[in-house]
């Protein structure tokens, strides 16, 4: 027989388990302070306690980095699933996913637009869509940034956020290092720069191609930046890795990398740099030459001043 007997039903929960609506704070992972969500959007999704930098989509990523409005290309540009490829899962249906879930058509966004005045072409890689992963599409997009930069003769930002080569397109993937790298040899025979920006995480055929050829290489802090993973590398070279290998201040110390910068300086380092690769702002703004256009028109005959 049990001495104590509880006799009574326990205390039910309330039916609402929190009237707190979803999304309003967010816990930072490396130092537990919880942050105010509009206060983290305020920081460009930095922790303001400890400097954290969570992850960044591609369109909140071109927020950070134009001065306004820009102009997105080949939005309509989706994978076809050249090899019918099935792994867990059919490659077409974790596209479809991505697709709705992302909204986009694949893992990279190119624009164009000002950066503090200057114009430029930039390529944001977005992680949401299969892991950022580079496929035949990303890499057609990213070319005809880069070629749409050599007609306009104006500098290239591409913002690497991925997990490497799309092992669903195979070699095709694969090819697409070789056809970036390609075009960045004409951006650099025809003198116009390209600063690179290494986000968490850059890994893969990325780091092996563009990520890596920027006429500077810019990383964000404490990001991963490799080409294979640790756990590979342990078991091939059968040696303990040294902490911290594979971020950013590791590979900025061992000369692979030129500087890393704080989310919230970026855009000024970056137009800093592109003023000092002889980047300038345009001499007529499209704008002002449609107002002037429009202001002849309204009075004819009249004959431009001086
Ligand atoms: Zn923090």
């Amino acid at each position: 027989m049990a001495w104590f007997k509880k006799d009574k039903k326990p205390i039910e929960p309330p039916a609402d388990k929190s009237r707190v609506p979803e999304g309003l704070w967010v816990k930072c992972p490396s130092c537990s302070e919880i942050i105010y969500n509009k206060d983290l959007v305020a920081s460009q999704h930095v922790c303001t306690k400890c400097a954290h930098h969570f992850r960044l989509s591609a369109t909140e990523r071109l927020k950070t980095v134009f001065d306004g409005e820009w102009q997105a290309y080949d939005t309509g540009l989706t994978s076809i699933d050249p090899l019918s490829f099935t792994d867990t899962r059919p490659y077409s249906q974790r596209l479809a996913t991505s697709i709705s879930a992302t909204g986009l058509q694949d893992a990279v966004i190119t624009a164009t637009g000002t950066v503090q005045g200057l114009r430029c072409s930039v390529a944001a890689m977005e992680y949401g869509f299969i892991g950022g992963s580079m496929g035949v599409v990303v890499g057609e997009k990213i070319t005809r940034a880069i070629e749409r930069a050599l007609v306009e003769r104006m500098p290239v930002i591409i913002i690497s956020c991925s997990g490497g080569a799309r092992m669903m397109e195979g070699a095709l993937s694969l090819m697409q290092m070789a056809k970036i790298s390609a075009a960045l040899a004409r951006l650099d025979r025809a003198r116009l720069p390209y600063v690179s920006v290494l986000t968490d995480p850059t890994t893969g055929g990325v780091t092996a191609s563009f990520a890596m050829l920027g006429d500077v290489n810019i990383a964000e802090p404490k990001a991963l930046i490799g080409f294979a993973g640790p756990r590979v590398i342990e078991q091939t070279i059968r040696q303990k890795l040294p902490d911290g290998f594979q971020r950013s201040e590791f590979l900025m110390e061992h000369g692979m990398l030129d500087v890393v910068v704080d989310r919230r300086e970026m855009k000024d380092v970056i137009a800093r740099f592109l003023r000092f690769a002889g980047a300038r702002k345009a001499a007529t703004v499209p704008g002002a030459l449609a107002a002037t256009a429009s202001a002849a028109a309204r009075t004819p005959g009249a004959e431009p001043a001086g």
